[in-house]
């Protein structure tokens, strides 16, 4: 078992590495290794072989799994849907939440951030596919939702996030990663802070590297195919 992890987590690993090195990528990229719906056991098999940073979609599972592994020196991102009586069981827990659509959610982390004494850093999330079922602002709102959120002193805005379209289509997803990062390059010009582009899952990971992804979420690649639970 924790073999057949180490053999998926090093073709990952060398796979990231090949294409950063094949497009000529100089930079990091932060890779976190999406956990949600495995039991604490492989996160500590996982843990073994040195992953670090984990990522969570629920709030519940991420408390109690945090929980469980409080010894261990994990980085936990925050990459699902926010609920916002949620966000007391992720904001003491997460290093970076990716998923931030709504200016009461920026109100209500900026709250506890405040309360636990730390700055919460963040990503708005970005739908750019037009897809419906897809959280995330649109383009043209994003300024303006960073400019509202200033207003907030202990909420970080370093990036954005986004999802590629549920489709084959290459090209059709190269065209949202290539977006996302044309969007993230025009804010970066007036908000330096905004560095960050967390795209790129399991199937489409390469494309983002290609596109300028410097955090991917990567889960069944590394753990295997997730069963039982809803996504
Ligand atoms: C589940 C999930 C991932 C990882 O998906 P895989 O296809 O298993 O790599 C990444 N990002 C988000 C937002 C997810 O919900």
């Amino acid at each position: 078992m924790s073999n057949e992890l180490k053999e998926r987590y090093e073709v990952v690993v060398n796979s990231i590495n090949s294409k950063m090195l094949e497009v000529g990528r100089k930079d990091e990229i932060k890779l976190v290794a999406v956990s949600k719906t495995f039991p604490v056991d492989v996160i500590k098999n996982a843990y073994e072989i040195g992953v670090r940073i984990f990522g969570e979609n629920y709030a519940q599972e991420l408390r109690d799994k945090s929980k469980i592994l409080k010894d261990y020196d994990i980085e936990w991102h925050f990459i699902g849907r926010i609920q916002l009586n949620k966000l007391k069981y992720i904001v003491p827990i997460a290093e970076l939440i990716h998923s931030v659509t709504r200016l009461e959610e920026i109100k209500e982390i900026n709250k506890l951030s405040t309360k636990f004494n730390k700055v919460q850093k963040v990503l708005v999330q970005v739908n750019l596919s037009g897809e419906t079922t897809k959280a995330g602002l649109r383009s043209e709102e994003v300024e303006d939702f960073i400019k509202k959120a200033y207003e907030f002193e202990n909420v970080k805005i370093i990036g954005l996030m986004t999802m590629a379209p549920f489709t084959n289509d290459v090209e059709a997803i190269r065209r949202v990663f290539r977006s996302a990062k044309f969007l993230k390059e025009k804010l970066l010009k007036k908000f330096p802070e905004i560095k960050e582009l967390s795209m790129g899952m399991s199937n489409d990971y390469l494309i983002a590297i290609e596109e300028g992804a410097t955090i991917l979420r990567i889960g069944s690649k590394i753990f295997g195919e997730r069963n039982g639970r809803l996504k």
